[in-house]
């Protein structure tokens, strides 16, 4: 049986996804969780999820950027669906990763970078979400984060926040104050001991505290998930409360729990589909298999038959 580090660790090792995509069954069976190669595409499946009552966010997947030159393409890829956004009037705004733009190289370029994209955005009355990467760059990540939210407003840029880290409650009780726009959501990464609850009732149990401090801040904030026990405790508290539906959303991911999506959305809960598209895909779906056993045996399954 593939344990879940076995999946990130192969998540890792690109040269596999030549292997895995010679399989044309399993590159079929990607495009549950992924929405294509192109830009093209991405539009096409927002167009579908907006038809839904669901808004959404683009994310260009490319983990391994490794050259300033390679992370100039990144910027122009996401300039390039800023304007796309507004061109085709979808409702979306996009979601960037910092090593995307040479964090791995440079702070300094992947500040840069990002900023172009943020300054944009903010000219367009876009929004752009910096999305949390593994726990070696989560500091450098907020801090790149609150330069960019001094130079612009609440509305052009928020960051996200993993309720896997002890560290996170803290983190989401100061950035309240600034204050920023927040998305919960568990983590993704393989994260040791040391700065991770390793068990899931823990991560748990801090989702719904960070929830509640988010939710009670009065800033529009982002609910991540895809867990009904997250989405139940997050209503019971709006309802609790007094908080409006529209005073924050729900966002689950490109594939994931769609009738649950639609759902939400019907109630009239904000629900925001995170929309993952591009060429390096492997990683990005090899996480998403190690999330839940299930979704492994439906492709071996798949493959062998
Ligand atoms: C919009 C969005 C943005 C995100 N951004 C980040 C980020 O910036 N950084 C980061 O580290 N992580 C990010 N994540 C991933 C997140 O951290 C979790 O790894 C992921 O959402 C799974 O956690 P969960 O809350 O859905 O709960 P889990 O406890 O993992 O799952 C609860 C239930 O949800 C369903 N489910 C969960 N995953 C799947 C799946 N793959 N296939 C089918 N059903 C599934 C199952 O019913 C499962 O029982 C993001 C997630 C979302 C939804």
């Amino acid at each position: 049986m593939l344990t879940r580090s076995a999946l990130i660790y192969l998540s890792r090792q690109e040269g596999l996804k030549e292997f895995a995509a010679r399989f044309s069954l399993f590159r079929k069976l990607t495009t549950r969780f992924i929405a294509g190669e192109s830009i093209d595409e991405a539009v096409a499946a927002i167009r579908e999820i907006n038809a839904h009552g669901c808004t959404a966010s683009f994310d260009h997947l490319n983990e391994s950027v490794g050259s300033a030159a390679e992370t100039e393409a990144e910027v122009v890829e996401y300039l390039n669906v800023l304007a796309r956004i507004d061109e085709t009037g979808i409702k979306s705004n996009v979601s960037i990763k910092l090593t995307q733009f040479g964090l791995d190289i440079d702070p300094e370029l992947a500040y840069r970078n990002a900023r172009r994209i943020v300054e944009d955005a903010h000219r367009r009355s876009n929004f752009v979400r910096v999305d949390m990467e593994g726990s070696n760059v989560t500091q450098v990540t907020i801090d790149i984060f609150k330069r960019l939210r001094a130079e612009f407003g609440l509305n052009d840029v928020g960051i996200v926040v993993q309720s896997y880290l002890y560290r996170t409650l803290k983190d989401a009780q100061q950035l309240v104050k600034i204050p920023a726009r927040m998305r919960l959501c568990k983590g993704a990464y393989n994260e040791p001991a040391e700065v991770a609850y390793p068990e899931k009732a823990d991560v748990d149990a801090n989702y719904i505290r960070v929830m509640q401090v988010l939710l009670a801040s009065g800033v529009y904030h982002g609910i991540a998930t895809h867990d009904p026990k997250m989405i139940d405790a997050t209503i019971d508290f709006a309802q609790r409360e007094g908080i409006a539906k529209d005073a924050f959303e729900f966002q689950m991911l490109y594939g994931i729990r769609r009738d649950l999506q639609e759902q939400l959305a019907r109630d009239g809960w904000g629900m925001r589909v995170y929309v993952p598209y591009g060429k390096h895909w492997y990683p990005y779906f090899m996480r998403r298999l190690a999330e839940r056993p299930a979704n492994i045996w439906f492709v071996m399954k798949n493959l062998f038959k």
